[in-house]
């Protein structure tokens, strides 16, 4: 185990969720009732969230997009960290995942600001672009089909503000992205795009060992 970054055991984990984390109740219920689900794994931890909710806070976000809902527990954390009048665009494909979350949006109060888009979120990123959102965004959480990581990015960075933020979960997937016998699409598509960000020159870039990888990208002034 590498000794640059402290690898967690279980009481260690422990141990931060303990001292560090301050879950907001209804987002503890929502992970609850998420974790009854089979692919359960798909939600982020809780010190993911307060970790994103601690970055929108710092940058003072108030429009956000986030690209892959699952049970909205993550949309939530975001909704909770944006001013009353912050606004989350939720882009997701499956009612029944995110109807799980809703009626927790609406019992934390937060449920105004949220947009759920139920289609494919590439349209939705098109469709707000050709509507001249363009840079008018802070914050972009992308955490869906690996296979169109790429394009989200794309479409994010020219809908995020100069200096806004794009988050990217799951980008060591396991640390499926250095073992060569894994040639799934998906493990393929997220090494081609850890690559592609590190060249990027329109971004700076940190990669954070948090939950299965999170991979910040800030947006430069051209
Ligand atoms: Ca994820």
């Amino acid at each position: 185990m590498s000794s640059r970054s402290i690898g967690l055991t279980d009481e260690l984990h422990q141990y931060l969720l303990d001292h560090a984390v301050r879950e907001h109740p209804i987002a503890r219920e929502l992970r609850a009732r998420t974790a009854e689900l089979d692919n359960a794994r798909m939600q982020i931890s809780p010190e993911q969230g307060q970790f994103l909710g601690w970055l929108l806070g710092t940058i003072g976000a108030r429009r956000t997009i986030e690209i892959g809902v699952f049970t909205g527990y993550s949309a939530l954390v975001t909704a909770l960290a944006l001013p009353a009048d912050g606004r989350v665009i939720a882009c997701d494909v499956s009612a029944e995942y995110t109807g799980i979350g809703q009626p927790f949006w609406q019992r934390a109060g937060v449920a105004e600001r949220i947009q759920l888009e139920l289609r494919p979120a590439l349209d939705t990123l098109h469709e707000m672009l050709g509507q001249g959102a363009a840079g008018t965004f802070d914050f972009v959480f992308i955490d869906a089909d690996k296979e169109n990581y790429s394009a989200y990015y794309e479409a994010a960075l020219k809908l995020l503000r100069v200096g806004g933020v794009i988050a990217v979960d799951n980008v060591l997937w396991s640390g499926r992205v250095l073992d060569s016998s894994v040639q799934d699409s998906a493990t393929a598509a997220l090494r081609e795009f850890n690559s592609k960000l590190q060249q990027d020159q329109r971004i700076a870039i940190s990669l954070l060992p948090i939950g299965d990888g999170l991979t910040l990208a800030r947006k430069l002034a051209k």
